[in-house]
């Protein structure tokens, strides 16, 4: 067991300097021609296939993704830099995100070869988009609850139960969700559960809107009534789906999404301060970029480790943890520092909604007080 965690420094290479510029220009021209806008509200659609394809066509989905499968076999420290600019730019990235963070990864390192020759290939086209199965409505942060059913079936299983607060589980092709295949032992109350990739077309498969706090329809209700799944959409071993599933949370928590979701409050705060900011709205600012820094360090050393080829579970609970914390408490600071001036319209549209959201930081993705204990139990203290 892990008794500690560490953050080595990570240097980008030049290759990611060159690509962070490449992608600065398709942006800037995708903004030009009005296919978005950096300074939206976030009221927006970012769910975009349209946009999805274009970013395919640049070979910025599956950048890391393996040749063989069609992949570009670049390196994790470009790919962090593409996302970057991605999100620094609040580009519509939403229908291939998920599948390029952590469907695609899992399905490479635990999917059958059938279901990975058919599948990574449209991920990386941009033509396939993941949810993500895990929570119900009585499994939340104890996902090893999960009591959905797959039941052996000729040539597969039979899904019943719900799922909820699935994301985007109305709009995605596919989702890799966690099933209950077979009753927990005493020795291991995890054991039991298996992980498949389900077509979201198939038939006895329905979604059930839930609207958000921001009054938007993203997360939904999963029904599954008989659906059929067959035996090769298995992900790893039946009933030992435990390891994919953490494997999967870790992809999920690694990111620098965990930090820059809301940015643009801060980059509202810079423009409506404008260049000479007065002493103290430039000391708090310095405070926030000075945090933003430090997570950005550590999740780049994140990044550097999936390059090595580990999976960070606790590094990335660490940065999840500290970096939603930061950016759910932003809104409060920032206003207190810069309220919108009146007639502002763009940068108290942005406050407005990123105030919103806030909450659901650290939530999604596991809660701050389930990361902690992630966290303890990475430093041997549980
Ligand atoms: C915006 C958003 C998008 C989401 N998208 C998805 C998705 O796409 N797919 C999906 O499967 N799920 C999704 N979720 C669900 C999310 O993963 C769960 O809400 C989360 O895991 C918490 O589960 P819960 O809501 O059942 O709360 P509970 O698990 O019931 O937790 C309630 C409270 O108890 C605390 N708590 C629970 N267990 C412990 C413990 N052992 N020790 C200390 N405190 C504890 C929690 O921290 C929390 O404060 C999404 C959630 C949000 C907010």
């Amino acid at each position: 067991m892990p008794v500690s965690f560490r953050f080595d420094p990570v240097d980008l290479p030049p290759e990611a300097k060159a690509l962070r510029l490449e992608v600065r220009e398709f942006l800037r021209e995708e903004i030009a021609k009005g296919t978005f806008s950096p300074l939206s509200t976030g009221r927006e659609s970012s769910w975009s296939p349209e946009f999805s394809r274009k970013v395919a066509e640049r070979g910025w989905i599956g950048m890391t993704f393996p040749t063989e499968y069609g992949g570009h076999g670049r390196t994790h420290l470009e790919r962090y830099v593409m996302i970057e600019e991605m999100l620094a730019h609040r580009a519509p990235i939403s229908f291939h995100w998920v599948a390029d963070r952590q469907s695609g990864p899992v399905i490479l390192r635990y999917g059958q070869e059938e279901v990975r020759r058919e599948i990574i290939p449209k991920i990386i086209a941009g033509e396939a988009s993941f949810a993500i199965g895990l929570s119900e409505p009585n499994s939340g942060s104890d996902v090893f609850a999960a009591s959905v059913k797959a039941t052996p079936a000729q040539g597969g299983y039979l899904l019943n139960g719900t799922k909820i607060w699935t994301s985007n589980a109305h709009r995605a092709t596919h989702m890799i969700g966690l099933f209950r295949t077979s009753p927990p032992t005493k020795e291991n109350r995890r054991f039991g559960l298996t992980q498949f990739v389900v077509d979201m077309k198939t038939p006895g498969i329905s979604t059930r809107p839930i609207i958000n706090l921001a009054g938007r329809h993203e997360f939904n209700e999963v029904l599954f009534q008989d659906a059929f799944i067959p035996e090769v959409n298995m992900i790893g071993e039946k009933d030992m789906s435990y390891a994919t599933a953490s494997a999967e949370l870790a992809y999920e928590r690694a990111g620098p999404d965990r930090f820059l979701e809301t940015l643009s409050t801060l980059t509202e705060l810079v423009r409506s301060a404008g260049p000479e900011p007065g002493e103290r709205v430039a000391e708090g600012l310095g405070r926030e970029i000075a945090h933003l820094k430090a997570l950005r360090r550590m999740s780049l050393s994140i990044a550097g480790m999936l390059q090595g080829g580990k999976t960070p579970n606790v590094e990335a609970a660490v940065v999840k943890d500290l970096g939603t914390n930061w950016e759910q408490a932003l809104p409060g600071r920032v206003r207190h520092l810069l309220p919108p001036a009146e007639g502002d319209e763009s940068y108290a549209a942005v406050m407005r909604f990123n105030t919103l959201i806030a909450p659901k930081l650290t939530i999604q993705g596991g809660t701050r007080e389930v990361l902690r204990g992630i966290i303890a139990r990475g430093l041997g203290l549980r």
